[in-house]
This record gives C-alpha cells, structure tokens and sequence, in this order.
C-alpha cells in the first residue's frame, strides 16, 4: 500500500482482541480499484483477521431525496451482488423509520481492530470521520481514493489550473502513481470471511420501490427518468463514452446538446458516488485511444503544462483527461488543506473580493426569487432550458452550468445570496452535487480560478461575463433546445 494515502485519525492503538477489520465504504463505494478495500483487505491478511465491508445509508443527510437515495441504493445492490462473487462478509445498513441508524457503527466498531475509511475533503464526511473518531477505541484511517495522484503530494493550494497542470505533469514524470488492483479475484480475499452476522437491521430491502414509497423525504425530488446508479451502469457508460464518444470530445464538448450526442461521458455522478474510479477511467481511455497494447512507457509526456500531448498520441484523450485529472483534482485540493467544511465567498481571490466590495450596489436590470429560478421562470430562454434539464435529469451540460451560474450572480440583489441559491440548486437536484467539483464549479462563476476579464463590467467588474446572446451565436442550440422541449412536455410547470 502507497502510505502517501494513509492518514491516521486518532491516535488509539490496534484493538488485538478485536474480531474484525472493518471497511466503512462512505464514498469510495465499490470493491475494485478502491485504494481503501484494498488496504482494509492487506490489513486483515496481516493481523489474521477477518474483513467486514459496512456501507450505510441514512435518511438525514442535507439535499436527500428520493432520486438519490434510489441511485445509491442501485450501487449497493450491485454492491452486494460483487461481494457474494468475492465471498465478502459485506454488511449493509439501510436507515428507515422502524430500523433507525443511530449509533449502528459505534456498536460494530466495538468488535473491530481497526476501522478504514475514505478519504473525502467535503460534504458531511470529514465531520462523520472526526466524530467516531473520538467514539472509537482503535485507529480510525482514512485512505484517500480521491485521484491518480496522492493528495499529500500537494502541500499547498493552488489559485489556477495551469498551474497545478504542472505540478501534476511534473509527478508523472517523476514515474507512473501507483494503481491499486483494478480487479479483484475470489481467490485473493480467502480466508478473510468468517461468517461473523451483523447485528439485526442490516440487509438490503428486498423490493427497492415500494421501500422508497415509505419515506418522506425533506426534498421532493423524483428520480430522473432513464438513470440507475450503481457500477454496473457506470462501467456501461464508460465502455460506451470511450469506443463512441471520446474521439470528438475535444471539438465537441462545449457544445450544448443531447445526452446521447453531447461528447461528454455522463460520469460525473458515478464518479461522485464511487461507482467507478479514476484509475479505471484513465486505463480505459489509453486503452483505446493508444495503437496497441497500452503501457505507461507510451505516455508521450512532452513538457510539463502541455494540455495537448501530455498523455497520450490523441488530443482528444488528452483533452478529456485534463479536465478529469487536473480540473478535477483543483477542485478536491481546494478543500484538501486547511478549507472550512462550510465554504463562502471570503474563500475567493482578493482581486475578485475587491470588485465585488466596489459593484455590490450596481444596479441589477432582473431580481428573481429562489422560487422563480427554482421553476425555470426567468426571461431568458437558455437559462430555462438548463435549470429545466437540471430539473427533469438531474445533470446540466457543462456549458449550460457556466451560464447558469453567471446569470444568477447578475439577477440576485447580492453576490451572497447568489451563491446560495447555486448551492441549493445544484446540491438538490444534481446526482453529482454536494462534491468539492459542485463548490468549485460554482465559485468559478465567481471568479475563483480565473483570471481578471476587460472590460469592467456591471455587477461582474472584471470577473468574467457570459451570455445568452453570445451563447447561443457560438453554438448551435437547435438540437439542445428541442431536448429540452421534450423533457418538459405540455406541461407549464416543472414539477407533477
Ligand atoms: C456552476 C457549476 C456547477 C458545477 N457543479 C458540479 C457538481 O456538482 N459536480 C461535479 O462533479 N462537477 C460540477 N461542475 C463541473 C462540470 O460541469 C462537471 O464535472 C461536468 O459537467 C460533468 O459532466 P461529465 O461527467 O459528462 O464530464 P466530462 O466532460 O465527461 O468530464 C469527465 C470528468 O472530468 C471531470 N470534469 C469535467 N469538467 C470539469 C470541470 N469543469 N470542473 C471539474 N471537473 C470536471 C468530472 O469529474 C467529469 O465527470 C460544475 C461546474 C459549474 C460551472
């Protein structure tokens, strides 16, 4: 195991007459390539223990709806479908009213040795990781899964993507991450199972619809039609994006179109839910983008912060790579180091916090409410058309989300209260929100690793502008627009 990934929690010492090592999957969730399953698994092969696998669900987590908690349910599914091949002793809990989470883990962390998590720099998990902690009598580490390339490896934050491009151009030059194993056989975990039984109340629910008629969730949010979580689906999509779509990704991403015809991949959410890695990903697009059997000796690696040749003979591929590792990771080592768990705007540049303080009393042409963006009733045609798609689908072309938050910045009487109302919106209706990418995302509309832009503008001053006109000169929407037309049928209103 790479212990650049380790982190220890608390400083108790091994329980030895525990019965168990336990895995609490929280975000990583899948078996395969998971630095953590794979660490818990060694770990117990050392210690001659047994491996336990605990993946929870509970029903109070901020935004929960019924359309998540249906995508995380699908991968537990698949889950426990991949542990039975693997002869894994995998424990799944279920929150319901009449099977209450509370205190479930410090109960089974009473027989563990040691327990390993994931690694997560935002949302509710590393307030989850201290607090037991504290609870527990043996160490708590949490692994970090996160990217390609360990997070400790960073030892500051960086204020743009060029630059950390570099900084991770640099690291693979120094010599390929160590992967974890992509696959795993039943044979490598023997031994490990030994049929202890979790205490009463875990299990899957044996039919997943009518469980999810039984709650009232604090969001009404229906599951968005045609999705399914889980890793079987992800690894669909992956094998799909690559063999059809990644070849025109790099002419093609921007533009705004169509799940099926847009270039890009869809992963977003099984990537935010850890149905499926970055290192699977990152093999399978060399796999197919290079002529021959891929090995790491045929990365072309030109010059450190060449977005264009770094990885791999095709541009497209490294083009898609790029914002899957450095844009991607920009965002996690923002909340890596130091970063209050509940972000703000005082988290911006001072450049941008200095125009704000001199256009904050501009006028403002529209003011909308967080009803009226919420129902996709503004003015403007395109800004409808992506908070529809975010609606009805529960994703948002990435273009469409640049727009989409530059526009709520200029229609809200402050920058505060625009910032709020991106994070409602986004973490509510998204199946990626709630990741350090949706803070990130969001806060770039706010100028966070950009640049200044001229010339001064109205509400902006010289954070970047966007717009609808300009939108829809550069691309064209025809194809985007009738989808949308489709997704809201005749109805006038977003919601049953
Ligand atoms: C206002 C706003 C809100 C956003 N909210 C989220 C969010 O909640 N969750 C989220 O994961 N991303 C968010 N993003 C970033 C980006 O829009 C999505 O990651 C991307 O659209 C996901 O679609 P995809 O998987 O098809 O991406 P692809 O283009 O296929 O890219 C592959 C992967 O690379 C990463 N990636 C691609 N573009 C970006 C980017 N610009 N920034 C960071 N990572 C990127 C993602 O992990 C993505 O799955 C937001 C961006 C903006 C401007």
């Amino acid at each position: 195991m790479n212990e650049e990934r380790i982190r220890l929690c608390n400083q108790k010492p091994m329980f030895s007459s525990g019965k168990y090592i336990l895995y609490w999957m929280q975000t990583y969730r899948r078996f395969d390539s998971n630095h953590a399953f794979a660490y818990a698994a060694s770990l117990a092969k050392k210690q001659n223990k047994e491996l336990i696998v605990y993946e929870g669900l509970r029903c109070d987590y901020p935004w929960n709806s019924e359309r998540l908690h249906k995508f995380i349910l699908e991968g537990m599914y698949d889950n426990q479908t991949r542990a039975d091949e693997l002869g894994v002793n995998y424990w799944p809990f279920v929150e319901s009213k009449t099977n209450p989470a509370r205190g479930i883990l410090k109960e089974i962390a009473k027989d563990a040795v040691a327990i390993i998590t994931d690694d997560f720099p935002c949302f509710i998990i590393p307030k989850q990781i201290e607090k037991l902690s504290k609870k527990i009598n043996c160490p708590l580490i949490a692994v970090d899964s996160n990217s390609l390339l360990p997070f400790s490896r960073f030892d500051r934050s960086v204020s743009a993507a060029r630059i950390l491009r570099i900084w991770i151009h640099k690291e693979f030059l120094k010599g390929m991450p160590k992967f974890t194993k992509p696959k795993w056989k039943k044979e490598d975990l023997l031994g490990l199972n030994g049929n202890t039984k979790p205490p009463a109340g875990f299990g899957l629910p044996k039919n997943l619809n009518s469980f999810l008629q039984t709650f009232d969730f604090k969001n009404e949010v229906p599951p968005a039609k045609g999705v399914k979580g889980g890793r079987n689906e992800a690894l669909k999509i992956l094998k799909s994006f690559v063999t059809k779509k990644l070849q025109t990704y790099e002419t093609g991403r921007s533009e705004p179109n169509r799940p099926e015809i847009t270039a890009t991949s869809g992963l977003s959410p099984y990537l935010h839910f850890g149905h499926i890695g970055i290192e699977e990903i990152f093999h399978s697009v060399l796999e197919v983008t290079s002529k021959g059997k891929w090995n790491p000796e045929r990365m072309s690696h030109q010059k450190p912060g060449d977005r264009e040749h770094f990885y791999s003979e095709s541009s497209s591929a490294n083009h898609f790579l790029d914002e899957l590792i450095t844009w991607r990771d920009i965002g996690y080592l923002f909340f890596w180091k130091d970063k209050p768990n509940n972000i703000n705007l005082e988290n911006l540049p001072d450049w941008v916090k200095s125009n704000f303080k001199k256009h904050k009393s501009d006028t403002r042409e529209h003011l909308y409410t967080l009803e009226q963006f919420e129902s996709a009733n503004t003015h403007d045609e395109l800004w409808n058309a992506a908070q529809t798609e975010l609606v009805k689908t529960g994703r948002m072309h990435n273009y469409m989300r640049m727009l989409w938050g530059k526009k709520v910045i200029e229609w809200t009487k402050t920058y505060e209260e625009a910032f709020q109302i991106l994070e409602h919106l986004n973490n509510k209706y998204a199946y990626d929100g709630r990741n350090p990418n949706s803070y990130t995302g969001i806060l770039w509309c706010f100028g966070l690793f950009d640049r200044p832009w001229f010339p001064e503008r109205n509400v902006f001053g010289n954070v970047r502008f966007m717009s609808s006109d300009s939108t829809k000169k550069k691309f064209k929407m025809k194809s985007y627009l009738e989808y949308i037309g489709e997704l809201r049928g005749n109805s006038d209103s977003l919601f049953p």
